[in-house]
């Protein structure tokens, strides 16, 4: 395949395989070559060590093999991979994984060198794949990710938003995101009810020192019932006393009537080693 897939050529090639687009499994796929052709080129995997998360026809994948120096594209659903591997036929340098990212030891798919991801995500799984790439940040340099417009404001927001939350905090903790674009609903065929955006991250050479199990257990209770205060969500979620509670937010320097949402990461790792001199 020389361009991008087409809409009629993706429909073709359904046709050829008696397949239809697979809801539960976030099957919306690209068909817009200049919109393929941007996310290839601002996902700067040229000559880098490729996972593409999400494989499906291939759209992505033949671009990604053409530039990249090896490419291994992940895809669950073994029907799709016919389609797959017609479209990728000849790309000596691609290798085709049927499995479900979230099952896999990224490790093991590496030359043992930090690779980049991209994935045009199955919208169904996305916090869940996101929370796996911070697991696997030793061989991630950087991700290229295509999310729900909505998704990509909750890991854009700032302190003090509504879409300011849990996945948030855990972006900035792990990561620094570059750059993002947004990309319209018509794109893809089947038309999904939102728009996309497409961002890209390189996780943080110099993250905060702190367990990152505690810290993160003081974070969800924070945000567990976001409309209380911090003191009265902390009380909620932890075996600690109020009064306690109040000395510790108040030597972090934080107000005990503050919202989760207001609390920028400094604030939560000053709160956590508070947490750390009185209890842990
Ligand atoms: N890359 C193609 C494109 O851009 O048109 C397809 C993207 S489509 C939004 C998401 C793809 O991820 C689908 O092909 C779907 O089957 C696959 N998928 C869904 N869940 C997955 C999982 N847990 N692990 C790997 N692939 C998955």
């Amino acid at each position: 395949m020389d361009g991008a897939i087409t809409k009629s050529e993706l429909l073709n090639l359904l046709k050829k395989y008696g397949l239809s687009p697979n809801k539960k499994l976030g099957q919306n796929f690209l068909v817009d070559e200049n919109v393929v052709r941007k996310i290839i080129l601002f996902s700067q995997t040229e000559g880098k060590e490729v996972i593409e998360i999400g494989a499906g026809p291939g759209t992505l994948t033949v671009y990604l093999a053409k530039t990249a120096q090896k490419v291994v594209a992940v895809e669950i659903d073994k029907k799709i991979l016919n389609v797959l591997k017609d479209v990728c036929q000849n790309l000596s340098n691609l290798q085709i994984v049927n499995s479900d990212f979230l099952e896999l030891n990224v490790k093991n798919l590496t030359n043992g060198n930090k690779v980049y991801v991209v994935g045009n995500l199955p919208y169904y799984v996305t916090s869940q794949i996101l929370f796996k790439l911070f697991e696997e940040r030793e061989c991630i340099e950087k991700f290229t990710i295509m999310v729900q417009k909505e998704v990509a404001q909750r890991l854009l927001a700032k302190p003090g938003t509504k879409e300011y939350g849990n996945l948030t905090v855990a972006m900035n903790f792990y990561c620094e995101i570059e750059d993002y674009f947004y990309v319209s609903k018509n794109v893809f065929y089947p038309k999904p009810e939102v728009d996309s955006a497409v961002l890209r991250a390189r996780f943080k050479i110099e993250k905060p020192n702190v367990d990152e199990k505690k810290f993160f257990k003081i974070v969800h209770a924070c945000f567990s019932t976001r409309r209380k205060t911090i003191l009265n969500a902390l009380s909620n979620q932890l075996d600690i006393a109020k009064d306690e509670l109040k000395k510790i937010i108040h030597m972090a320097g934080l107000d005990e009537n503050l919202r989760a949402e207001d609390l920028s990461l400094d604030d939560y790792v000053r709160l956590y080693q508070c947490f750390e001199e009185e209890f842990f």
